[in-house]
């Protein structure tokens, strides 16, 4: 698992936040985002007031965590990180909300996995800037309006689709990230290799940017494993210490981790080639729907090996090229 998306350890953690930019000018690539952003906040800073409520939605591992930071530092406001998982009752959120200083960034991660009543008060809240807490059990319950103290909240999730369109609709502005392309990649790995120290070739860059599905923290990641083998074999960082180090950790030429050539595996070879259902094939890899849906897809989908049908999901005849298989022929009408 050393090279999934997402983050592990405690130093793997502690590795990225070293290598998180700071503010949006050093965010490289999704230009888009960034001018939506900057509009955002400017406004928000010309008007002394805070900035809107914003959903960041994309695979992980694009930024989202980094944005949120962003916003925070740009407007000079204090940080507040919490998640979805963390919220399993209406009072977990009331308590984070209800300790809120003024103006506070609350970032929520994962928010698709928020528990359904904190669902509910966050609409209020982030409306009206109040909830209603229910004081007392049973037919004496009473709901105690508290009002709370400005705050932008900046969510994240996997897919924006996976929201209830009440929250969705409440967030003044959703940024979608997309992978990046090669030459972003590289630019966030020669920032990385200067902040490691790490004196690095350039066709190791671009061998590392071609690996890294699309995602700049995989990119930091082999990265740094790059630079472990370059240290071990007292080689250069360069294009045979990343080779070396690809086929070491079983990075796939087009960047495919474990879970994707799990899930191409099964579509190719179990069910020659689809369509097959979504949930059938995560049943068959041993993974949520969700998952394969919000994390696993959207790569296969953009690199060409794979489809959406309405019918299921379907190989197509790059996928049967790159993993060297024949369809069997079967006629399957
Ligand atoms: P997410 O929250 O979407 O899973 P993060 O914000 O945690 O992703 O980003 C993971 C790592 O990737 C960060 O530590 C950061 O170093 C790097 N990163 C992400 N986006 C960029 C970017 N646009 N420019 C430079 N580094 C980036």
């Amino acid at each position: 698992r050393a090279l999934d998306a997402a983050p592990e350890s405690e130093a793997e953690l502690a590795f990225e936040g070293a290598l998180r930019p700071s503010t949006l000018a050093e965010f490289v690539g999704q230009p888009k985002v960034r001018g939506q952003l900057e509009l955002l906040l400017r406004a928000a800073a010309i008007q002394n007031r805070t900035p809107d409520h914003i959903l960041l939605a994309g695979p992980p591992g694009l930024g989202k965590t980094t944005l949120a930071m962003i916003v925070a530092a740009e407007s000079g406001r204090p940080l507040r990180l919490s998640s979805g998982p963390a919220i399993q009752h209406a009072g977990d959120l009331a308590a984070v909300l209800s300790s809120l200083l003024p103006g506070e960034i609350l970032f929520i991660d994962e928010i698709h996995r928020m528990a359904r009543s904190a669902e509910e008060m966050l609409y209020l809240a982030m409306e009206d800037f109040r909830i209603d807490i229910m004081v007392g059990k049973g037919a004496g319950a009473t709901s105690v309006p508290l009002e709370l103290a400005p705050f932008t909240l900046v969510g994240a999730t996997t897919r924006s689709g996976l929201l209830p369109n009440p929250l969705r609709d409440r967030f003044g502005f959703t940024a979608h990230l997309e992978f990046y392309d090669a030459s972003d990649l590289e630019r966030v790995l020669a920032r990385a290799a200067l902040l490691l120290d790490l004196d690095i070739s350039s066709s190791a860059i671009a061998e590392i940017a071609g690996r890294c599905r699309g995602t700049p923290r995989i990119a930091n990641r082999l990265l740094r494993r790059v630079r472990d083998f370059a240290l071990v074999h007292g080689t250069g960082a360069d294009l045979t210490a990343v080779r070396g180090a690809l086929e070491l950790y079983d990075v796939d030429p087009l960047g495919l981790d474990r879970l994707d050539r799990a899930v191409m595996d099964i579509l190719l070879t179990r069910f020659d080639g689809g369509p097959v259902g979504l949930g059938t094939l995560a049943v068959s890899v041993g993974e949520e729907a969700e998952t394969i849906e919000s994390v696993v897809e959207p790569f296969l989908v953009r690199i060409g090996l794979l489809t959406r049908t309405p019918r299921g999901r379907v190989a197509t005849p790059l996928a049967f090229r790159h993993f060297g298989i024949e369809r069997s022929g079967v006629d399957r009408a």
